[in-house]
C-alpha cells in the first residue's frame, strides 16, 4: 500500500484524557480511534494487526476441532432469567434496552447461554458428543474503569469458545488441550516468554480456573510467579491452602503486575442443567453434558503487545502481527532516480508476495523515520542516494535498532524459505 494513499494520519499528541500507554501509541498512530471513553473504531492499519491476531487464534482453534460460528449481539432476557443471569443485581455489567413492540433486551456480555440453547437443536446422543464451537464476536460490558484503553473496552472483541463432553475426563482431555494451544498462541503473538498460566478464582464450577497473564507494569491483577515452573498464581486466591494444592512454594514465588489475556473455565453443568441440554449415554440414561469456555480478547491482546513491547519512539509490532512486514521508506522527490528505484523495488516486493507499506511521499527525511519508528513494521528500508549508485539499501530492524546495508537481491524472501512476510 502507497502512504500516500492511506487516509489515516499519525498525530504528535494523544488525546488529553488517554492514560493508557496502548490507546495513546495507537491513536498517534493512526491505528485507532476513540470514540468514548472505553470504546474504539479500529482504522486500516489497526484492523490488519487485529485481524491477523484473529487468524493466529482461528487456526489453533481449529486444531484443536472447533467450528466456528457467529451468535448474536441482542439477547433474549428469558433465556438468561433461566440461568439466573439477567438480574442487574446478579450480573452487573450489562447494557439493556426494550424493543419498541415490547419486552426487554440486552447486549451480549458473554454467550453460554444462546449457544448451550442452540445445542439443545444439535445434541441428543453420546453419538453426537463432544462439540467445540467457538467464534469472534462483540461483547458489551458497562465497565467502570477505563484507565487501560483497548485492554478494557466497553465494546470489545472476544474470542470465546464452548466445549461440550459427555464427561469429566473428556472434558479434562480437551481443556488439557485448550491450555496447549492458549499457550502457543501467545507465543506466535510474540508474547509468550512474558505470559503465565495462573491459577484463579474458579469462577463457577471448579476450584480454579487457569487465566493467562501477561507481566506488565500496566496490568491491574497481581501475580505470584514461579519461574521455574512458568506458572503462577492469582494474588485474589493465594492462600497458604491453595498454595499447598498446586504444589507451589511461597518462596519460590515473585509478585508481579500482570493482566489477563485469557482464560479457561470448567462449567460442569451450570447452564446444561437449567438450559435442558441433555444426552442419551450408551446405557439409554439422560444425563446433563459437561462445558467449558474459553475467552482470549483479540483487542485486549493487541493492547498487551503494545504495552510489553512498545518503546520510548513507538509502537513495535512482532512479525507475526504486524500490519505490513516492510515499510519501504523513499527519500527521493516524485520523478527524481531515487523515488524510481524505489517505485520498482515496491512493485517487485508486492509481486513476490511481501507486505509492504510504501511512504512514497515528498516529506523530510526525519519526520518520516520518526513516522516510520511511531508505526512500527518490524523492517525499514531506506531508499537513498547510496541506493541509486550501489544498488545496496539500508535496512533498520525496528526492534533492535540494527541497521544493515542489503543487496536488492537479498531484500527478497527466498524460494522455499520462511513464509515470514508473505501474504
Ligand atoms: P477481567 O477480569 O480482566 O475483567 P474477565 O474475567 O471479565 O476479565 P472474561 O469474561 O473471562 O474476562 O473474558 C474473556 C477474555 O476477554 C478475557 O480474558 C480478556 O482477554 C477479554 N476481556 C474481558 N473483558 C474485556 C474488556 N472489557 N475489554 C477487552 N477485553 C476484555
Ligand atoms: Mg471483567
Amino acid at each position: 500500500m502507497r502512504q500516500s494513499a492511506l487516509f489515516t494520519k499519525t498525530r504528535r499528541e494523544a488525546p488529553a484524557d488517554e492514560v493508557a500507554k496502548n490507546a495513546q501509541l495507537l491513536v498517534r498512530a493512526g491505528y485507532i480511534h476513540k470514540e468514548m471513553a472505553g470504546v474504539y473504531s479500529y482504522l486500516p492499519l489497526g484492523l490488519r494487526t487485529l485481524n491477523k491476531i484473529v487468524q493466529i487464534i482461528r487456526e489453533e482453534m481449529n486444531a484443536i476441532g472447533g467450528q466456528e460460528l457467529i451468535m448474536t449481539a441482542l439477547q433474549d432476557k428469558d433465556l438468561w432469567s433461566r440461568t439466573d443471569r439477567w438480574d442487574d443485581d446478579k450480573v452487573d455489567n450489562w447494557f439493556k434496552t426494550s424493543f419498541k413492540s415490547g419486552g426487554e433486551t440486552g447486549l451480549a456480555i458473554t454467550h453460554e447461554e444462546p449457544l448451550t440453547r442452540i445445542m439443545t437443536e444439535h445434541i441428543s446422543s453420546y453419538r453426537d458428543l463432544p462439540v467445540y464451537a467457538y467464534q469472534f464476536q462483540n461483547k458489551f460490558r458497562n465497565e467502570l474503569r477505563a484507565k487501560s484503553g483497548i485492554m478494557r473496552g466497553k465494546e470489545f472483541l472476544m474470542k470465546d469458545l464452548y466445549s461440550f463432553s459427555k464427561d469429566d475426563a473428556e472434558h479434562k482431555s480437551f481443556y488439557d488441550k485448550a491450555r496447549a494451544a492458549y499457550l502457543k498462541i501467545f507465543e506466535r503473538a510474540g508474547v509468550g516468554d512474558q505470559t503465565y498460566v495462573t491459577f484463579a478464582s474458579g469462577g463457577i464450577f471448579s476450584e480454579f480456573s487457569e487465566e493467562f497473564q501477561t507481566v506488565s507494569e500496566a496490568g491491574e491483577d497481581t501475580i505470584y510467579v514461579d519461574e521455574e515452573k512458568r506458572i503462577a498464581i492469582n494474588k485474589e486466591v493465594c492462600t497458604d491452602e491453595a498454595l499447598a494444592k498446586l504444589g507451589l512454594e511461597k518462596e519460590k514465588l515473585v509478585e508481579k503486575k500482570a493482566i489477563e489475556a485469557g482464560n479457561t473455565f470448567n462449567l460442569g453443568t451450570r447452564f446444561s442443567e437449567p438450559l435442558g441440554l441433555l444426552y442419551t449415554d450408551e446405557t439409554g440414561a439422560r444425563k446433563p453434558v459437561v462445558m467449558g469456555s474459553y475467552g482470549i480478547g483479540p483487542t485486549r491482546l493487541m493492547g498487551i503487545i503494545v504495552e510489553v513491547l512498545a518503546d520510548e519512539k513507538g509502537l513495535v509490532w512482532p512479525e507475526s502481527i504486524a500490519p505490513f512486514a516492510i515499510h519501504l521508506v523513499s527519500l527521493g522527490k516524485s520523478g527524481d532516480d531515487i523515488s524510481r528505484i524505489a517505485d520498482a523495488l515496491y512493485d517487485d516486493l508486492v509481486k513476490a508476495g511481501v507486505e509492504v507499506l510504501y511512504d512514497d511521499r515528498d516529506v523530510r527525511a526525519g519526520e518520516k523515520f520518526a513516522e516510520s519508528d511511531l508505526l512500527g513494521i518490524p523492517k525499514r528500508i531506506v531508499v537513498g542516494k547510496e541506493a541509486v549508485e550501489t544498488e545496496i539499501f539500508e535496512v533498520v530492524n525496528r526492534a533492535t535498532g540494527k541497521v544493515s546495508k542489503t543487496p536488492r537481491a537479498e531484500l527478497f524472501p527466498s524460494e522455499g524459505g520462511p513464509a515470514s512476510g508473505r501474504v
